[in-house]
């Protein structure tokens, strides 16, 4: 008998690497090119670190109160924590205790099975179709509960506010999350749903569209029940997740639409330039809503794209995984960072 007999042994989450050296063009994470809100340094500025010697408030109201009146939420119907990782994480734990599986596609966000088999949940997963598409129908099923991303990852491919209502409204005895982690980059949110449907959770972050990865922000709307057996299990778990600079500065962030909108739109003009780039240079990828492209192209492996471009010092994101070994996953840069990858695929490619 050993100790390490009793240890809950997990096969972990591997993040896109963040490497140390500079002057790399790194389009392996999803985070934003652009810096965050003006207003976020103007803040950042203002902190006195005396502040730190006290703890943060445990519902960061703040916070709250600035996403309550931006989406237009009353603040019992939110929920915020560390990064959506948080989020999610706390909402499989609090959600997800059936004897019945847990669904979400087989290609998809792969922190969702780690958090499965981290909690004990039975999961199943569903094919996603030749294109890349979710199968509504497969949702339908007897189950423990469901979660997808929309747009998903690392597809980007989004599906419209009726299929998701489908799939949600097939499912009114379970949870449903929607991980809307891509969703400000040119999709429709299903937040309205919430005041229909008391088994909705839809979760966001301030990591991509808000260019703050680095503060750790995630958020939940939901029905006022959902939200507090969320917060019950939040604060059975630890209660100051939110620390102070994270809620002082993603108040800030909220309070500048116009540079939120702003960016949006830059990265999403972007996208539409890379998407021609890409094809003309024999890429293939499914219309993509998010902040990457999912392509691989129609002559090269996945895997040699991947090492040519890394000893280029370009990252993207690559998978060793069935059905998506020839794809990369290309996060949108500067327009400069996606003229340099173009450059060096035509080069590469002559
Ligand atoms: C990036 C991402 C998240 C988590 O991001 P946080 O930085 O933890 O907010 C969640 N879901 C999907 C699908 C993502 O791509």
């Amino acid at each position: 008998m050993s100790w390490e007999d009793n240890v809950r042994k997990v096969i972990p989450y591997i993040p896109g690497e963040q490497p140390q050296t500079k002057n790399l063009i790194k389009l392996n994470t999803n985070e934003c090119p652009y810096p965050p809100s003006p207003k976020v340094e103007k803040i950042l500025g203002e902190m006195k670190y005396e502040d730190f010697r006290l703890y943060p408030d445990p519902n960061a109201s703040e916070l709250v109160d600035a996403i309550s009146s931006y989406y237009n939420v009353p603040g019992d119907q939110i929920f915020v924590g560390v990064g959506s990782d948080d989020v999610l994480s706390m909402a499989f734990m609090t959600f997800f205790n059936s004897d019945k599986p847990v669904l979400f596609p087989d290609i998809t966000y792969s922190f969702y099975d780690v958090w499965a088999k981290l909690y004990n949940i039975p999961y199943k997963v569903c094919p996603l179709n030749e294109n890349l598409r979710i199968v509504t129908g497969d949702y339908y099923t007897n189950n423990g509960g469901i979660v997808l991303p929309n747009p998903n990852a690392p597809t980007g491919v989004l599906e419209d506010v009726i299929a998701i209502e489908d799939i949600i409204a097939h499912n009114r005895d379970v949870v449903v999350i929607i991980d809307e982690a891509y969703i400000d980059f040119g999709g429709k949110s299903v937040l309205p749903l919430i005041d229909k449907y008391d088994n909705l959770l839809v979760v966001q972050t301030f990591s991509k569209s808000r260019a703050m990865a680095g503060m750790r922000i995630g958020f939940a709307f939901g029905s006022k029940k959902l939200i507090k057996y969320l917060s019950d299990a939040k604060f059975s778990f630890n209660s100051y997740t939110m620390n102070i600079p994270s809620i002082k500065l993603g108040t800030a962030s909220i309070s500048d639409d116009e540079y939120f909108k702003s960016t949006c739109r830059k990265i999403m003009e972007t996208r539409r330039r890379t998407k021609c780039e890409l094809k003309a240079l024999g890429f293939s990828f499914p219309d993509s809503q998010a902040n990457f492209i999912f392509a691989k192209h129609e002559n090269i492996s996945g895997q040699s794209l991947f090492c040519a471009l890394k000893a280029a010092g370009i990252y993207v994101r690559h998978w060793n995984a069935p059905r998506i070994e020839d794809y990369l996953r290309i996060s949108i840069g500067t327009d400069d960072q996606m003229d340099k990858l173009i450059a060096f695929l035509k080069d590469y490619l002559k």
